[in-house]
């Protein structure tokens, strides 16, 4: 009886227990993968990205005598017609510890093993898993720093070898085509600029990982702020979409830390952001779409509608730190972590717009985007999330630019506007923005649309009155 492989956020053959359990009973393999309604809700850039990614593990399955069976519609019907059609006797997936994923998956497995099929999910995504890791009072973690000290020594385990050849079934059941559904269409023209900045699949992770390694991990520490720099691994798009494993990371940067790479620890540190950001989503679900500390909610954000929220989403706010961090989004579907926190800060502070203004648009436009890590980081800047800066540290994008852009050599690269000889990435952000925002690379640069002083003293104030 064949085993169905369900295939989610792991489009991965290295180092995949799921996989590899699969294997390991003997039975023919079936991958799916499954267009259900949280795949709908995505945003168009990691839609996009989503299509590419499933297009390269295609041929990634073919060449291990393998297939990707899609199938669209509700996942637990989708699976049951599979078992009725194919006759498998088991399902197997690699746990998403998002609400919703654990929603679907709870009705999934229950729904399975009810009709007696073996349903089994593995652990895959994530390092340590967040009922896992508890206090000394068996509670959650909310701050950052004992959470890093309380996984930092425990045991991972070795990674899984890749599979040479999966065992197929004797027929495949039928598959609707990837190229039907359309997953990037709605990116229109921004896709082919964005293609540029996007290397995808297994492989390319593999070779983003040993670049890192070799390059940049030594001076990560000192380096990663520094905006115009390739300091920082790149390898955040395909974590999300589990093109590699967080272990097979994990493993290498413990290994530079042994051999004596200054910057290795703290890289492992920020990998660990992205399990405390899923640890928070586990345990304190509202991190993802609501203000995670008590208090927040009759802040005086403005909404989607507030002054000034579509020239920050345009990249066109007149302060060119900000305005370059947008279009570096636009033209390559990521940001450099310091530009997240400017933008977000510039957003929430000067412009007093909500964090789930601007948390929704990057779901829109990042092509790493990933629900708890966008959430924390958001709630993180806002000031109302877990183990957050306070709310009046407001990011300076002046200062910000003496200290981690001294040259200006980030903002040159992604604005175009005044300047006698624009680079080709520039001026890209006329060809990746829509058509409707009728912007042309000669246009001027705008003016501020809120003095930078004016904007803080106002959040300030706001901050005050209803804070204390
Ligand atoms: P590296 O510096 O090389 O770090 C290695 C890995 O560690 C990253 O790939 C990532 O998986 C993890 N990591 C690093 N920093 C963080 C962090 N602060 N929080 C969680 N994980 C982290 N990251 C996303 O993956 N998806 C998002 O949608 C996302 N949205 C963000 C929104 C805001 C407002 C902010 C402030 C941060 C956001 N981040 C998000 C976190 C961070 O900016 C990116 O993970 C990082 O810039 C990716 O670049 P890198 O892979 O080169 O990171």
């Amino acid at each position: 009886k064949p085993v169905l492989l369900w295939l989610r956020r792991d489009l991965r053959l290295s180092d995949h227990p799921a996989l590899t359990a699969a294997v390991q009973t003997g039975a023919p393999i079936i991958p799916v993968f499954i267009r259900d309604p949280l795949v709908d809700a995505m945003g168009r850039a990691p839609k996009w990205r989503l299509e590419r990614a499933l297009s390269h593990l295609q041929g990634n399955l073919e060449a291990v005598g393998s297939a990707l069976i899609q199938r669209s519609g509700d996942a637990l019907e989708e699976l049951q017609k599979l078992v009725r059609e194919t006759g498998a006797g088991a399902v197997y997936w690699s746990r998403d510890y998002t609400p919703a994923s654990i929603k679907r998956d709870t009705r999934v497995k229950a729904a399975l093993k009810d009709a007696g099929v073996e349903a089994r999910s593995f652990k895959g995504f994530l390092l340590f898993e967040p009922p896992s890791v508890q206090t000394q009072q068996g509670s959650y973690y909310k701050v950052y720093s004992p959470f890093w000290r309380a996984v930092r020594n425990i045991h991972v385990e070795a990674i899984l070898p890749r599979l040479a050849k999966l065992p197929a079934p004797d027929a495949w059941p039928v598959s609707e085509k990837l190229t039907d559904w359309g997953l990037g269409k709605a990116m229109n023209r921004g896709a082919a600029v964005i293609a540029n900045h996007t290397a995808v699949g297994e492989q390319a992770a593999q070779d983003k990982l040993a670049a890192f390694l070799t390059n940049a991990v030594e001076g990560y520490k000192a380096d990663r702020d520094f905006m115009a720099k390739p300091a920082t691994s790149g390898l955040s798009e395909y974590l999300t979409y589990g093109e590699i494993s967080a272990r097979q990371i994990w493993h290498a940067g413990r290994r530079a830390m042994e051999e004596g790479a200054s910057g290795a620890e703290h890289f492992l540190k920020e990998l660990v952001w992205r399990e405390f950001s899923y640890h928070l989503a586990y345990h304190t679900p509202h991190l993802l779409d609501r203000n995670w500390k008590d208090g927040w909610d009759d802040f005086p954000w403005g909404g989607e509608d507030a002054p000034h929220v579509k020239s920050w989403k345009m990249g066109r706010t007149g302060v060119p730190l900000v305005d370059a961090a947008m279009r570096e989004m636009y033209i390559t579907g990521k940001m450099h972590n310091r530009a997240r926190m400017i933008a977000a800060s510039y957003l929430t502070k000067h412009l007093m717009v909500d964090w789930k203004v601007g948390l929704n648009w990057f779901a829109d436009c990042l092509t790493d985007w990933d629900p708890a890590a966008n959430a924390l980081g958001w709630q993180w800047v806002a000031g109302c999330g877990p183990d957050a800066a306070p709310f009046f540290r407001i990011f300076n994008p002046e200062t910000q630019c003496a200290k981690f852009d001294p040259d200006g050599t980030y903002i040159h690269r992604w604005i175009a506007e005044g300047q006698p000889n624009p680079g080709a990435t520039a001026l890209s952000y006329f060809d990746a923005i829509p058509r409707g925002w009728g912007l042309c690379a000669d246009g001027a640069y705008p003016d501020p649309v809120v003095g930078l002083k004016e904007g803080r003293e106002r959040a300030l104030q706001a901050y005050h009155a209803t804070r204390g």
